[in-house]
């Protein structure tokens, strides 16, 4: 979803006349589009915005979810800043840069309000065969460690005619690649086809009929709302990628209560089974989170056997860390990092071999 913020960023700017640098040190303006889901990342941006700071003055924006978690405390926590600009805001980009370059003032726009259509069609793509395409924003899952539903907001669909529409003019554009995106696409529509909304698997097969797509994609599907009625979608609409990223983050049943999943892991593994059954040969990524406020050493061991049984073909393995406002930041984060440590290790391990002998297979098959 960021990659894409940045993209529509870029986008904005460029048609008001600003040029894009790869060399930081040559920028009048330094824009940090940053993301909130891990303590490391926000550490990092406000190391990068110390460094790259330096020297010749320049102007600095802070946009995307740090700035809507951080707000006015940006501007004390890193006087270099000179924007702060949350993620529903970032159609006035132009409007707040130039507010901070000509009036020399301080600008926070963090308001909470549903993002303008026109930014899905600020025509810019970063690649030129491919485009993120965004069907719906926020979430209203609340897992308990997530920040994303503080930052982002509640869920809001796009219509399907508009998400089909910026498809059609990105595929006469050029583009043959699209990925859909949302925090839970599983989730589209299921409230009630109100407001143009259709169900994921209907949105695929519209968006699909595009002449001169050649792949289909999208991320992420949350296991309590992903259908069988998808996995036929995706066996049966040929440019649909044979790829699911369907997140398990644990195989504890105990955890995954207190993250606030809405499955266990009995109902997690059926998903699968359903799916490859489904789907021949289909990919299947996970993220995990290792050091969950009082897991212990048997909630990892069930995490560790979900992945060895499981066989993902990739997962993104982190460890946790308390983010703000979040119901699981009350809780003690009571597991030592040494302990975080060795269990990430483990787990990468187990899944480095995994992906390995995928592939190897998949060579030789
Ligand atoms: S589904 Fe859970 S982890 Fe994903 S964005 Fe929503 S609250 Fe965060």
């Amino acid at each position: 979803m960021n990659v894409r913020d940045s993209e529509v960023v870029k986008g904005l700017l460029l048609a008001e006349g600003y040029e894009m640098t790869d060399d930081p040190k040559k920028a009048d303006i330094l824009l940090f589009n940053t993301c909130s889901v891990r303590q490391h990342a926000e550490d990092k941006v406000w190391s990068e915005i110390g460094r790259l700071g330096r020297g010749k003055r320049k102007t600095i924006g802070l946009l995307g979810c740090m700035a809507q978690n951080y707000k006015k405390e940006a501007f004390s926590r890193s006087p270099g800043v000179d924007i702060v600009c949350g993620p529903s805001e970032i159609d006035n980009i132009a409007l707040y840069l130039e507010e901070a370059l000509k009036k020399q003032e301080k600008v926070l726009a963090v308001r909470e309000r549903p993002r303008a259509e026109e930014i899905y069609h600020a025509g810019f793509y970063e690649k030129k065969d491919h485009a993120y395409i965004v069907v719906s924003e926020g979430c209203d899952n609340f897992c308990s460690y997530c920040v994303v539903p503080y930052v982002r907001g509640r869920l809001r669909h796009r219509p399907a005619d508009a998400i089909v529409r910026e498809a059609r003019a990105a595929v006469d554009a050029g583009i043959s690649r699209i990925t859909l995106l949302g925090q839970n696409v599983s989730a589209y529509g299921a409230d009630g086809a109100e407001n143009g909304v259709c169900g994921f698997p209907e949105l695929l097969e519209k968006v699909s009929k595009i002449k001169g797509l050649k792949s289909l994609s999208f991320i992420t599907s949350h296991p309590k709302d992903t259908k069988k009625e998808l996995f036929e979608a995706m066996r049966d609409i040929p440019v649909v990628r044979k790829y699911l990223h369907m997140p398990a983050q644990s195989g504890s049943d105990r955890v995954l209560a207190m993250m606030n999943r809405g499955y266990t892991a009995k109902i997690y593994r059926e998903l699968v089974d359903l799916y490859r059954s489904i789907v021949y040969n289909g990919e299947l990524s996970s993220d995990f989170i290792v050091g969950f406020p009082t897991e212990s050493e048997e909630d990892f061991r069930a995490t560790y056997e979900l992945a060895k049984d499981v066989r993902f073909d990739s997962a993104f393995i982190f460890k946790y860390s308390a983010r703000p406002h979040t119901k699981a930041a009350q809780l003690a984060d009571d597991v030592p990092q040494a302990t975080k440590k060795r269990r990430h290790a483990e787990l990468l391990e187990l899944q480095k071999n995994i992906s390995q002998s995928l592939k190897k297979h998949a060579k030789t098959a």
